[in-house]
């Protein structure tokens, strides 16, 4: 068995990457397949996640739009209540923000809007394998020339004044820790999540050195009787694991895994959502082994973004 201590890593360099990049990247930890990407498979990763309906992968990009629009075009936005959009009314129209998940699934409910149908013709043109299935270049409505919209770029986003900032831009994180935090951080539904998959992931592979990975636990220390019994106890458990993997399926033998177990985790939201988190997640009252990885990425997160503070 292997133990390591929890990390994080701040994903800003997936914001530089096109939507298909990102949307690969974020969606091999499902299945810790990441060895597979090569410079031509991420379009052919997308559209079969997206005709197999791993709908959460399709949430890890999103795009921010400044729509030139009418106050009664905006009402009608409104009008088709949009889940999952973040909107800002602007002097000349609206600045939207949502994710491709949001912008497939606004169009197949709404398609007769102007303004959810002159998004999925922008993003349509440009990436057409993100609307596979939803949106057809041949029927579709060129609603750009009458609906002047604009993609603004992640530079754009980032000197929006505080307010907008805190709302527009997304930034995802990866988490390398222990189950029982990872439990924790999905009860924050704003975010969208990505995981390492015990169902899929099979630990006795060769990839994975045929063997479980644990996390230190915060509360024993090192050379002590507790950490002795906690590594014991661990020991035992791969082994049971990796006898129940020679006659079962890794989710079979998933049920006997602890919470120590180490699980790679993607959350990905809004800087708003994130200083909601760092205010729950690093004060005393929170759990240790959260408040271990939460308040090194709070103050990380808040020299980036002063706004957080
Ligand atoms: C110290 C601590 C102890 C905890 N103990 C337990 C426990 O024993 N058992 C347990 O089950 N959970 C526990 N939790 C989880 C906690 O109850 C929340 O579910 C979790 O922290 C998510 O935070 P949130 O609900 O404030 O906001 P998020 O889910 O992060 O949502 C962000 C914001 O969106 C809004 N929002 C989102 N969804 C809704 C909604 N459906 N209705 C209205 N507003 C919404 C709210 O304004 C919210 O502030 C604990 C959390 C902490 C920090």
């Amino acid at each position: 068995m292997k133990v390591i201590d929890p990390y994080f890593q701040i994903q800003d360099d997936l914001d530089r990457k096109g939507f298909a990049v990102r949307l690969e990247e974020c969606g091999r930890i499902c299945y810790k397949s990441e060895e597979l990407i090569t410079k031509d498979s991420a379009l052919p990763f997308v559209s079969k996640i997206a005709a197999h309906g791993h709908n959460s992968v399709l949430e890890m990009a999103v795009a921010t739009l400044q729509v030139s629009c009418s106050p009664a075009q905006a009402s009608a936005l409104l009008a088709c209540q949009p889940k999952f959009l973040i909107l800002d009314q602007r002097e000349d129209g609206l600045l939207i923000t949502g994710s491709i998940r949001t912008f497939r699934e606004l169009y197949a409910r709404c398609p007769d809007n102007p303004i959810i149908n002159g998004i999925a013709a922008f993003l349509g043109e440009r990436h057409p394998y993100l609307f596979e299935g939803v949106w057809d270049a041949q029927s579709a409505w060129k609603t750009e020339e009458v609906l002047p919209i604009t993609k603004l770029t992640l530079d754009e986003v980032e000197n929006l004044p505080a307010k907008l900032l805190l709302r527009h831009r997304y930034v995802g994180v990866k988490f390398v820790v222990n189950r029982a935090v990872t439990h924790e951080i999905v009860r924050h539904r704003p975010c969208s999540f990505l995981q390492e998959s015990q169902r899929y992931c099979r630990y006795s592979q060769d990839k994975f050195d045929n063997q479980v990975t644990f996390i230190k636990p915060m509360f024993y220390t090192e050379g002590t009787e507790e950490f002795r019994l906690w590594s014991r106890a661990m020991a035992e458990t791969e082994k049971i694991y990796l006898r129940l993997l020679e006659t079962s399926t890794p989710q079979a033998a998933r049920t006997v895994l602890p919470n120590s177990c180490k699980t790679e985790i993607i959350v990905y939201c809004n800087l708003e959502e994130w200083r909601h988190i760092f205010r729950l997640r690093t004060t005393k009252a929170a759990e240790p082994s959260m408040r271990e990885i939460m308040v090194p990425l709070a103050s990380e997160l808040r020299k980036r973004y002063p706004a957080l503070e």
